[in-house]
């Protein structure tokens, strides 16, 4: 005499129609959570199927809006180094101008330094 011995683990269900209790392969279960195809009660044959979001889909989704939430902090840190770039530029034509004008006030100071001085 062969004994053969099988190990699975079911996972009860309740029919939403008529209350049946009947269990369900937990890969079964797991398959039809994530494509949340209709399954039928053994009693009544009333459809069931797994609405709620699954594991993978809940990850999908966390992973979508991560993404969402690192393209626009890097679409925004591009934009801050343009504006600081710019803001850089005026810096620089601001110092120029400067440069300029202390050589044009000290060259004013020259003539009138040279006035003053002789
Ligand atoms: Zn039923």
């Amino acid at each position: 005499m062969t004994t053969i011995v099988l190990a699975t683990t079911y996972e009860v269900e309740d029919c939403l129609h008529c209350g049946f209790l009947f269990g369900l392969p937990e890969g079964f279960v797991r398959r039809r959570r994530r494509d949340h195809k209709s399954f039928y009660c053994p009693s009544c044959q009333g459809g069931m199927r797994y609405s709620a979001k699954s594991d993978i889909e809940l990850v999908r989704e966390k992973l979508r809006r991560k993404t969402e939430c690192c393209d626009f902090y890097t679409k925004r840190t591009a934009t801050l180094v343009g504006e600081v770039e710019h803001e850089r530029a005026v810096a620089r034509g601001y110092k120029g101008l400067a440069v300029k004008r202390q050589k044009a006030l000290q060259a004013a100071k020259g003539e009138n330094g040279a006035t003053h001085e002789s």
